[in-house]
């Protein structure tokens, strides 16, 4: 099968073509491991924090990618749940120990021995993959192959964040950064909680004003105030200063869900302008968001069915992971970027 793996840390500021196109064999599926013939395989942010070193692979080469959509071609002696030629997705989470106190409470993102799919294992990047069977989630047959891709990591983790934010309808909820977790988050809000008021920091006036476009009832830059104190912030961005900016506009008891995997060091003297008073006193919380439980997919990719939530993509074929990399680092966005699988 051809696969794009990865070798190496690598610097993206000296090297276009991070991963290299190999011939290797189909894997075979063991205990209760099943094959999936991948037709889409989402090209996620996360993959240049493993690329540069930020999320680093647990062992080279690896085969990156955990927005996997696929079906089943044939399973391991113990797999029992699924069936051949199903088409099922597989996300963030790969496996974990399924015997600690997190992995018995459904708390199993939480886990010491967690997982994570083309990180820790073999992913997407491929025309193959194998997978534990508890790991793989019917898709709905309201999406694409290619539309459920991307949904698989930001749509779950944005499930989560909300989870997390412990809000219910009525309450007022703001979103700092609005890029795919967030959009997807704003969707899921105006569904289940049709009374609550979205209120959006973001830098850019163009994401501004798609999220009013969307639903959202104000939105301003990050540094600014929102016109009401909030019940809960949720965080996407990938650096500092909006946590310390998000603070301030929390409602006593408020709480801020930090859903990024690893904040950027360059900003981090930002954290100095928090002042205990008006960020944090009063009871403020600040929770972070660790991968994603099985439930989060699963429960997700029903709630998108019924919105549904469709979305926008742009496909490139396996051999041009590298050209879809690298423009997602030079932010040349146009939806989500999936690579497609030939026959
Ligand atoms: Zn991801
Ligand atoms: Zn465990």
């Amino acid at each position: 099968m051809k696969a794009m793996i990865l070798s190496g840390i690598k610097d993206l500021t000296t090297t276009d073509a991070p991963l290299d196109l190999i011939d290797t064999d189909i894997p075979e599926p063991t205990g209760n491991e099943l094959l999936l013939k991948i037709t889409a395989s989402g090209v996620c942010h996360t993959e240049l924090d493993e690329i540069e070193g930020r999320t680093p692979p647990s062992r080279f080469p690896m085969i990156l990618g955990h927005q996997v959509v696929g079906r089943i071609t044939s399973s391991g002696p113990d797999a029992a749940r699924h069936t051949e030629g199903e088409r099922v997705g597989v996300a963030w989470i790969y496996d974990s120990c399924g015997t600690c106190q997190w992995c018995r409470t459904g708390l199993e993102n939480l886990c010491p021995d967690f997982r994570a799919t083309g990180r820790d294992a073999f992913g997407g990047y491929a025309e193959f993959m194998v997978v534990p069977e508890e790991s793989v989630y019917p898709i709905p047959d309201v999406f694409t192959d290619v539309e459920a891709a991307p949904l698989l990591c930001a749509g779950a983790i944005g499930y989560r964040s909300l989870r997390l934010a412990e809000i219910r309808d009525g309450q007022a909820l703001g979103l700092t950064g609005f890029g795919a977790s967030a959009h997807l988050v704003l969707k899921m809000v105006r569904q289940r909680y049709p009374d609550t008021r979205i209120y959006i920091f973001a830098r850019s006036p163009k994401e501004r004003e798609f999220a009013l476009d969307l639903g959202a009832i104000w939105a301003g830059d990050t540094t600014d105030e929102s016109p009401e104190r909030l019940h809960a912030v949720i965080d996407t961005t990938p650096v500092w200063k909006p946590v310390v900016e998000a603070l301030k506009n929390l409602q006593p008891n408020g709480r801020l869900v930090i859903n990024a995997i690893r904040k950027e060091d360059h900003d981090k003297n930002y954290l100095l302008r928090l002042e205990y008073p008006r960020d944090l006193w009063m009871e403020k919380e600040i929770k972070s968001v660790a991968n994603v439980a099985r439930s989060d997919v699963s429960e997700f990719l029903k709630l998108a069915a019924e919105i549904p939530i469709k979305p926008d993509t742009e496909t490139f074929v396996l051999e041009d992971a590298n050209t879809a990399l690298m423009e997602l680092k030079q932010r040349k966005i146009r939806g989500g970027k999936v690579l497609i699988m030939g026959d």
